[in-house]
């Protein structure tokens, strides 16, 4: 229930901002006797999820929406208490994948363009460097320094000496992060792959994976678009881009199915909303995580900070901000425990 705090009243803690981790943080400092404001700079709770009524058959998810039940385990707890619905993920099929250009490449679930032997190799240098990553200590060693002067594109590159690493790179960066593989730090990626159970899950949307294919068709046909074309998109009336929209969808899956008209259409610009500025989540370019990836989530005085992007786990995902404002939520009551009087 929404209530305006009268000017007078105090509270122990306040936590700023009502996405999944302020809220799970409010809830166990609520929980451990003291009391909490929870303020929020829009008009609604829960930041990055959104779910819409889309028409008379039901509601869409305009932001995060896809959790599995292995090793989400704080998000499949929530999942259960509150006996949301869920549909499982079909996880067969092709993916289409256009290129920049326009040009549409089908390729079986799991596999990516161009050549297959390239993917194995970086696959295997993924799996590699990230074992050699500190969770704990992101920039501790020098490598890791080194590795974050790079962009992942570049990094790619390096690793593997075949034309297909810029492919692969911005199909990984685009579809797990929608931005261009020459935006993100080469660390960033190696730490998201790492923090989210591995590459080899994180490209997965089976079991324990992390992918949300929700454009997959029904005989498991999936499309998306690149971060550029969306950022053109963007800039267009709201027409035109329904518009444009509706060609690449219809061009890509007219190929194998009958398309239907759409009932409806819903859009949700996350990169023109003031306090979210992207998605899925926040990225780091190179060199950030060198200066500020140790800080990241230390307390600053009586400050405590979470959210999914402080997260040891899962950074990125609704289970990482769960698991942050769990971390936040117990680092205040033990401040308070430890020190009864503490105030900003
Ligand atoms: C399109 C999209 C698809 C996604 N898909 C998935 C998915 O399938 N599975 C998955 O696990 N994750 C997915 N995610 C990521 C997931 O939604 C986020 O990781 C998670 O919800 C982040 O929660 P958070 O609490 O860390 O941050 P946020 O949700 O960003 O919450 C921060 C809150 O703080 C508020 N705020 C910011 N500044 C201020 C201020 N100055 N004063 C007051 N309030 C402020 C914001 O308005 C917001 O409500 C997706 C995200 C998007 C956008």
């Amino acid at each position: 229930m929404r209530t305006t705090p009268t000017r007078h009243e105090t509270y122990d803690v306040v936590v700023v901002g009502a996405g999944l981790s302020g809220l799970q943080a409010a809830q166990i400092v609520q929980g451990a006797g003291f009391k909490v404001c929870v303020v929020e700079a829009i008009d609604r709770v829960g930041g990055k999820t959104l779910t819409a009524k889309s028409c008379e058959k039901g509601f869409n998810d305009l932001g995060a929406s896809w959790i599995n039940d292995t090793n989400q385990s704080e998000m499949f707890k929530l999942y259960q208490r509150y006996g949301i619905d869920t549909e499982v993920q079909r996880d067969r099929g092709h993916t289409l994948i256009q290129s920049a250009e326009g040009s549409l490449v089908k390729v079986p679930y799991g596999e990516l363009p161009g050549d297959p032997n390239a993917f194995l190799d970086l696959l295997q240098v993924f799996r590699d460097e990230c074992s050699r990553l500190d969770l704990d200590g992101p920039t501790s060693s020098a490598r890791a320094r080194e590795i974050d002067q790079l962009t992942f594109r570049d990094f790619c590159i390096e690793k593997i000496q075949s034309e297909s690493a810029v492919t692969i790179a911005d199909v990984l960066s685009v579809s797990l992060l929608g931005v261009e593989s020459y935006e993100v730090s080469a660390l960033f990626m190696l730490l998201y792959f790492k923090s989210d159970a591995g590459i080899d899950n994180i490209i997965s949307d089976q079991k324990n994976g992390g992918q949300k294919p929700n454009d997959r068709s029904e005989d498991g046909r999936r499309t998306g678009s690149r971060r550029d074309k969306g950022r053109q998109w963007s800039k267009m009336p709201r027409a035109s881009r329904h518009q444009q929209a509706w060609e690449q969808f219809s061009q890509a899956f007219g190929q194998y199915v009958d398309v239907p008209q759409p009932v409806n259409i819903l859009e949700m610009e996350w990169t023109k909303e003031a306090y979210f500025l992207g998605a899925p989540c926040p990225i780091t370019t190179p060199g950030t995580l060198s200066i500020v990836g140790k800080e990241i989530a230390a307390p600053f005085g009586h400050v405590h900070f979470v959210g999914t992007e402080t997260s040891r786990v899962w950074r990125g995902y609704m289970e990482g901000a769960i698991q942050s404002g769990q971390r936040g939520g117990a680092e205040v009551v033990k401040a308070f425990s430890t020190n009864p009087t503490s105030r900003l």
